[in-house]
């Protein structure tokens, strides 16, 4: 079997593609290389767009292409609030060029990488499936579209997916062959990681007045192994089922910024430089993935989320990073 991974020289795209040609799924990465890596492509690769009909158009036409598997997005909510013609553009205009190919083209399941950004502000946690969708920005919002137009062209065209809203992606290949590597790099993890080891100036904490154990915002952190799996079961599920569903993946359990730099302290030695400054925009205090549904329907279970995995192979590949 062949699939299509849009966006697969990114962080996630390129762990999922391995994880696929582990399971013997030959993978076929579309990238225009905007921010992911040509050294991360695991699997044979077109440097193009998504959003590029006439490419696709080709691209299904001389490959016996299965399922697609999308992943290319711009994932930045703070850019996404000052500039969101750049993310309708990108996450939907493209998203549906490519939906639209896949439809013509007679593709029939499709798994698409939405995001913990479709509930907005929790009212309930953990947050379950049947939680309100209320995005709080146009990130979120352009992920919320995307699973509807998923869920309409099943009712019209029989194109099955799958969805999945991750909660804090995280860690890195167990071997450091393939990693996080984002340009400007704003996740906690790395940068945590990166001021212990004086690659970048002390970190911010971004707030210490929230309503939560010691005041810094909880979040749920997920081994980015676990989420390649995922889509591994998410994918014979729907082929197996023939249905549209969307799942939360997360580790359900939460830690604070402070837990994390502490956590990294005591495991590596190091010490992490960081001053407390004022509250970032648009952060939720708390966000915990309820995995009751991927647990039950596709028999996942999140090995690698414990955060001294996490911690581990993100210090790991933080030392051996290539790219
Ligand atoms: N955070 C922080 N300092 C940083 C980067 C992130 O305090 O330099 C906090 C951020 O406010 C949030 C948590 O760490 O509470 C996780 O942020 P990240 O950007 O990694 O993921 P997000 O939750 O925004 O998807």
């Amino acid at each position: 079997m062949k699939v299509l991974i849009t966006g697969g020289a990114g962080y996630i795209g390129s762990h999922c593609s391995r994880f696929f040609n582990e399971k013997g799924i030959e993978t076929l990465i579309l990238d225009d290389l905007s921010e992911g890596h040509k050294e991360a492509v695991q699997g044979s690769f077109i440097q193009g767009n998504v959003g590029d009909g006439n490419l696709l158009d080709q691209i299904f036409r001389s490959h016996a292409i299965e399922a697609v598997i999308h992943f290319a997005a711009f994932t930045s909510v703070g850019e996404s609030v000052k500039n969101p013609s750049k993310y309708f553009q990108n996450n939907v205009t493209n998203m549906l060029t490519l939906l639209n190919a896949a439809v013509d083209h007679h593709i029939r399941y499709a798994v698409f990488s939405s995001s913990a950004a479709v509930f907005g502000e929790p009212c309930t946690i953990p947050i379950s499936e049947t939680h309100p969708k209320d995005p709080i920005n146009p990130y979120g919002e352009t992920k919320l579209i995307g699973e509807m137009m998923l869920r309409d062209y099943e009712r019209a065209y029989g194109l099955h997916s799958c969805s999945f809203r991750y909660f804090n992606a995280a860690g890195d290949a167990g071997d450091a062959l393939i990693g996080e590597s984002h340009s400007p790099e704003t996740h906690l993890i790395p940068i945590v990681i990166q001021a212990a080891m004086g690659k970048r100036p002390p970190m911010k904490v971004f707030g210490n007045d929230y309503d939560t154990r010691d005041g810094s915002c909880i979040r749920d952190y997920v081994h980015v192994e676990d989420l390649a799996e995922a889509h591994y079961l998410g994918l014979s599920y729907i082929m197996e089922k023939q249905c549209t569903d969307s799942f939360n993946l997360g580790s359900e359990t939460g830690f604070t910024v402070l837990e994390i730099i502490k956590t990294f302290e005591e495991l590596s030695g190091l010490k992490v430089p960081f001053e407390i400054v004022g509250r970032r925009a648009g952060d939720p205090a708390v966000l915990v993935a309820g995995n009751e549904k991927a647990e039950k329907l596709l028999h996942w279970v999140p090995r690698k989320s414990d955060l001294k995995t996490i911690l581990t192979d993100a210090w790991h590949w933080e030392q051996k990073r290539k790219f």
